[in-house]
């Protein structure tokens, strides 16, 4: 008799998650099965869940690409982990490995990815199974609750913070201290540089204080544009938070020559930017989605070494959409994570 397991699930993009026992992964070539400890909730789980994106997900739907537990069973031909490691199950479930994108270490650009959570299956269940060559190692001493938002959160603002270019003597901004921007701000910190720290809601920005966060900006009470060019204006200005206001008054923050990064994926998709103060600014606009094998390694490794701290509150996966509310009133701290 097949096995089963228990996993949220989305069956349409206006309907709640149901919590159902569905087939147990099984591992084919190249794929390991993971008895998930951890899972943590990314607001991308959100705008799966609704459909909120120009691509569409499959249906129907086991959300989650911050998944952590322990290698169950393995497949043939894995040879990357073995029974019993601890790993985590990333947004970049697949990638071919040998396109420009791959074998230049942008493996995150691969047209041929699939992504976990969206077009596989992912970490909102008992199990998930997973390409072996794309899971990451979850190094001893780092434990599976903050490995869960690491894997998400974490990568890709360590890489949002590379690609902005930060170091010591620049001023950087971060608009949204969610998931995302609780570990932004840190990973800037780590970067040497000062960090103004951009919110809506007070008790995220005595958060952001308590992370390191040199200043703290109030959107609601505060204009954040004046605040930050009373300070000099941002060399770098990391929008992660969920709305395209955001993303404007990040670019008008910036001082000549900044870099805005976009990195929040809005319902909304469009932001209205003046092309003639971008030219005689000197402004550079990117796009930086999630972060490589690599850079999840360095993430682990900066955790491992105490040099991040990880905020989050446990729920249990029966309670997926009101986490899901919780998450779009931004009532809690920073990130949730179920515990399996
Ligand atoms: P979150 O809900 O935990 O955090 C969003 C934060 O933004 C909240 O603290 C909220 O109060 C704040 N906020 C909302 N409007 C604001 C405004 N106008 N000004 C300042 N702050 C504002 O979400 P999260 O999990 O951190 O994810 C953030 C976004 O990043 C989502 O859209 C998600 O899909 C996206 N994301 C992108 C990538 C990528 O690779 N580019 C990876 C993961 C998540
Ligand atoms: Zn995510
Ligand atoms: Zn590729």
């Amino acid at each position: 008799m097949a096995q089963t397991m228990q996993a949220a699930v989305v069956h349409s993009f206006t309907e709640p998650l149901r919590l159902e026992e569905v087939a147990k992964p099984e591992p084919g070539i190249g794929e390991v099965v993971v008895k998930i400890e951890a899972s943590g909730l990314c607001h991308t789980d959100i705008h799966a869940a609704h459909g909120d994106w120009p691509v569409k997900p499959k249906l129907p739907l086991i959300p989650g690409h911050e998944g952590v537990g322990i290698v169950e069973m393995v497949g043939a031909g894995v040879t990357e982990v073995k029974e019993g490691d601890r790993v985590a199950v990333p947004w970049l479930g697949y990638a071919c490995g040998t396109c420009r994108y791959c074998v230049s270490g942008w493996e995150t650009l691969c047209e041929q990815q699939l992504n976990t959570g969206y077009f596989l299956d992912g970490g909102y269940a008992q199990y998930a199974k997973a390409y072996a060559r794309y899971v990451g190692k979850v190094p001893k001493g780092v434990d599976p609750m903050a490995a869960a938002p690491l894997t998400c959160a974490g990568v890709t603002t360590y890489k949002a913070i590379k690609v902005s270019g930060a170091r010591s003597s620049d001023l950087v901004a971060i608009f949204g201290i969610g998931g995302l921007g609780h570990l932004a701000l840190q990973y800037a910190k780590i970067a040497g540089a000062t960090v103004v720290a951009v919110d809506l809601v007070d008790e995220k920005l005595e958060l952001a204080k308590k992370l390191g966060a040199d200043y703290t900006v109030n959107g609601l009470k505060e204009d954040p544009v004046e605040a930050i060019k009373k300070l000099g204006g941002a060399d770098a200005a990391i929008s992660v938070a969920v709305a395209p206001k955001a993303f404007e008054q990040a670019y008008r923050s910036l001082r000549r020559g900044g870099t805005l990064v976009f990195v929040a994926l809005p319902a909304d998709n469009y932001v209205q930017l003046p092309i003639f103060e971008t030219v005689l600014n000197g402004i550079k606009i990117v796009g930086s989605i999630v972060g490589t094998r690599l850079d999840l390694a360095e993430v682990f490794d900066l955790h491992a070494a105490g040099r991040t701290q990880v905020i989050y509150e446990k729920r249990h996966l029966e309670d997926v959409n009101r986490a899901f509310e919780e998450i779009e009133k931004a009532q809690v701290p920073a990130r949730l994570v179920f515990e399996m």
